[in-house]
């Protein structure tokens, strides 16, 4: 099996993080996502951590630099274990994308690819603002009224509860997401395309059926 640093994108609602899983697990690849890392630094009440600590609390974004520098450090520790990365929600834009370049360089490290996951936008805006959330936290069941409706109307087919629709979900803050994400991205997949560097992975498919161009187009 060939060794790759790799680099997952893709808009909210693509299923990245049901790839992220399928890549980690057949590339052997340690999985970093910022939120998780950013959690894990303010629990463990590292510097970095009470640093990160000091804008979550006073809600506010963190900056790129203390990112930046939680990842170094897993890079590091990774580089030492001699394993290998899959990165997973960053970079965001392209001062990222050159500081993660820099930050890799130093470490005489690389990255292989840069794997984007493309959906159309409207079947985007169908795959999110169709999901439906059983209100039962402890069943916490999602349906969707398209790909996997209920088989009673706004009711739960494992406990009966209702159904609702996160905010998140709905239509108007959706296309917001994805405008944004659109903006955001572009100079990026730009940057990567023109390392050679980029895939670009038809996502309107089945999971199964992007997992397995993803290896295709991995060699
Ligand atoms: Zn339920």
């Amino acid at each position: 099996m060939k060794k790759y640093n790799l680099l997952l994108l893709g808009p909210p609602g693509a299923g990245k993080g049901t790839q992220a899983q399928v890549l980690a697990h057949k590339y052997n690849l340690i999985r970093l996502d910022t939120g998780s890392l950013i959690r894990a630094a303010i629990q463990s009440g590292t510097d970095l951590g009470l640093k990160a600590k000091e804008f979550v609390s006073a809600g506010k974004l963190i900056p790129d630099t203390l990112v930046i520098n939680l990842i170094l450090n897993e890079l590091k520790k990774i580089k030492e274990m001699d394993r290998n990365f899959l990165l997973d929600g960053f970079p965001r834009n392209l001062a990222q994308a050159e500081a993660l370049e820099q930050t890799l360089k130093a470490n005489d490290c690389k990255l292989d690819f840069a794997v984007e996951i493309k959906l159309d936008f409207d079947k985007l805006l169908d795959r999110i603002t169709g999901r439906r959330i059983c209100t039962n936290k402890a069943c916490n069941a999602v349906y969707h009224l398209q790909f996997s409706p209920p088989k009673q109307e706004n009711i739960c087919d494992l406990c009966g509860s209702f159904l609702y629709q996160r905010d998140d979900d709905k239509a108007e803050l959706v296309k917001t997401r994805l405008e944004t994400y659109q903006k955001e991205t572009l100079p990026l997949t730009e940057f990567y395309k023109n390392k050679s560097l980029l895939k670009e992975i038809n996502g309107n498919q089945t999971p199964e059926q992007v997992s397995e161009d993803i290896f295709k187009v991995l060699i």
